[in-house]
């Protein structure tokens, strides 16, 4: 399967903990005002290429964590799921996963939840202008959370990942209703 891509940045430290090899997708229907990535929002905008080329690309980078980015890498489910699951296969590599998407709208859409089983931290929502904030780690808005996907599957509810750059830990969100996971 193949992906269209915009950019992949190695060990970058600006989308995530860490070292980590950032994969920018193109395509994205969200339209956030003052979008610093407009470019991306054509898919054809990208250039195409395959998953295990990108993935041959993951394992070089030895000490680094992944993150997709975009655009909107839900945009591409299909080919993220593929290669979220085989760095899962190779590594022990944690994923991080920007989109525009809250994450109670990924959960409820059976498409688009496939590829939460095989990534670790959901950066969810849209960018909003008027909630900027740049004091915020990893985010642009305030609306934006961080979200730790495992522990959300397992307890049925969303976990924000309260990072800690030096204890990475969680932290159980008093959710209204529990969230109905369709692939796990
Ligand atoms: S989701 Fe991201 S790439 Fe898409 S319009 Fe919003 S800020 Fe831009």
């Amino acid at each position: 399967m193949k992906l269209m891509l915009m950019d992949v940045i190695e060990y970058t430290t600006s989308d995530g903990p860490g070292f980590r090899t950032s994969i920018y997708s193109s395509g994205c229907s969200h339209q956030c005002k003052n979008c610093q990535n407009p470019q991306t929002w054509n898919l054809a905008a990208g250039n195409p290429v395959e998953v295990d080329d990108l993935l041959k690309m993951v394992m070089n980078f030895e000490f680094a964590d992944v993150t997709f980015s975009g655009g909107d890498p839900f945009f591409q489910v299909e080919a993220f799921t593929e290669l979220a699951q085989k760095i899962k296969a190779n590594s022990s590599k944690n994923i991080w996963c920007y989109t525009g998407y809250t994450f109670e709208q990924i959960v409820a859409n059976k498409h688009l939840s496939m590829m939460l089983p095989h990534i670790d931290v959901l950066v969810d929502g849209r960018f909003i202008e008027e909630l900027k904030d740049p004091d915020l780690l990893f985010r642009g808005s305030s609306n934006q959370r961080l979200i730790d996907v495992q522990a959300s599957i397992k307890k049925g509810e969303t976990v924000l990942l309260d990072y800690n750059p030096f204890n990475l830990k969680t932290q159980a969100k008093h959710a209204s209703s529990a969230l109905q996971f369709q692939h796990v």
